[in-house]
């Protein structure tokens, strides 16, 4: 079956996460675009902590590839080696290219389907109901967004953080971290830092454990969540045409073009790459706009002198506490509450999300 526009050119998108997502949706119709990814689905992870306390929430930031991707080709598996004219997946499969995009930013073990990756969701927050104590291991975005999204919507549960470094939300600056702290001690949610856990020493009657921590003191707690960050999606690419192409991080180098050096027709976007920058979804987006617009001109036969480039984005991250709060560092100054908690906490940009990727902002998928 033939995809995309009339040039015919090959496309190949591999990882199907906020960049390669849209990058695969920006050439459907000016490429024959295949879209390489672990599973049948985009999800949009920024909204992953409040899925865990209101399941329904996911129905709109799961969604299945082929809502967005009519007219592309969709191969379900792992890429597991590149040549320079083919992807090859784990079942064997080759996947021809003229113009190769790696997007594999991080490695989840999520499940293939979206229908998995849902009932996932039931689990964690029947986990969370039916416990009275938890602890969350690990103090960066993703500990700090399910302590707050917990704290909020179960006030009655005792929440424990444990953290090994020396202050939150290490990713951003001192100020940030010390309000988020405070923020957190409002809503009685206890933070534990410098400390890691080592392992659980029993299990009692109730059901209830003991966490030893590496500061020799035990914490009680009904479940725990581990929030200790994601592989990299890098390591297989060590045994490919790329493994000259990384730095001492497993970051693939790129030019301001977003193109490995050295590959005229290869180009990396989002977390996976080495530009200097916090990484962050709607950078890893901007990033595709920029290969998805060099693709073209280089399928068009025009001059490399015409190509867009990319040049690295001072910081703005807002890291959401709860349905109302956030914290939020911007180039000049760093705001806690109400304010940021308006720009991200409400829909945690899922409607804007979906609307980029040609969707309804509202609609559940089936
Ligand atoms: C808690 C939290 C909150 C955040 N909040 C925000 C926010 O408010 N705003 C914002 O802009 N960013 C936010 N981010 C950051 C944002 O999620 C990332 O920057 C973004 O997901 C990077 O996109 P990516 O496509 O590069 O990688 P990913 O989204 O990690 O996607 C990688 C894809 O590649 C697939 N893959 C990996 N290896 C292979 C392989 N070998 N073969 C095939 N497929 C493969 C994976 O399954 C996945 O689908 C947040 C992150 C977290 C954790």
């Amino acid at each position: 079956m033939e995809f995309g526009g009339g040039k015919g050119r090959r496309v190949a998108v591999i990882g199907g996460g906020v960049a390669g997502a849209f990058i695969a949706k920006s050439l459907q119709f000016t490429a024959d675009v295949t879209l390489i990814d672990v599973k049948e689905y985009f999800e949009i992870p920024w909204a992953s902590l409040r899925g865990m306390v209101e399941p329904s929430f996911a129905e709109r930031s799961v969604i299945n590839h082929k809502d967005y991707l009519s007219n592309g080709r969709l191969v379900v598996s792992r890429a597991v080696n590149i040549t320079n004219s083919d992807v090859l997946t784990a079942e064997g499969r080759l996947v021809g290219y003229d113009y190769l995009v790696v997007a594999t930013g991080h490695d989840d073990p999520f499940p293939k389907t979206r229908r998995e990756r849902l009932r996932e969701y039931e689990a964690e927050n029947e986990k969370i109901r039916a416990a009275q104590s938890i602890m969350i291991v690990g103090g960066g975005p993703t500990g700090v967004e399910l302590a707050a999204e917990i704290a909020v919507d179960f006030p009655a549960k005792k929440v424990t953080l444990v953290h090994d470094g020396s202050r939150l939300l290490e990713f951003i600056g001192p100020k940030a971290s010390n309000k988020t702290m405070e923020w957190l001690k409002t809503k009685d949610v206890e933070v534990k830092l410098q400390r890691s856990v080592v392992e659980m020493e029993s299990v009692d009657s109730d059901g209830s454990k003991t966490y030893r921590t590496s500061s020799r003191e035990t914490i009680r707690a009904d479940c725990h969540f581990l929030c200790t960050g994601k592989p990299l999606g890098s390591a297989w690419l060590k045994e490919t045409i790329l493994k000259d192409n990384m730095d001492s991080n497993g970051r693939l180098k790129v030019d301001d073009y977003m193109r490995i050096k050295g590959h005229k027709n290869i180009f990396a976007i989002g977390d996976i790459t080495d530009i200097k920058e916090i990484k962050q979804g709607y950078l890893a987006q901007k990033h595709a706009v920029v290969a998805a617009k060099n693709i073209k001109i280089l399928m068009d036969g025009e001059k490399e002198s015409k190509m867009a480039t990319y040049k690295p984005q001072s910081i703005k991250v807002i890291v959401s506490l709860g349905r109302h709060d956030a914290v939020a560092q911007f180039p000049f100054t760093t705001l806690i509450g109400l304010i940021p908690g308006m720009i991200k906490s409400k829909d945690l940009f899922v409607g804007k999300t979906r609307k980029k990727m040609g969707l309804d902002p509202q609609a559940v998928d089936n």
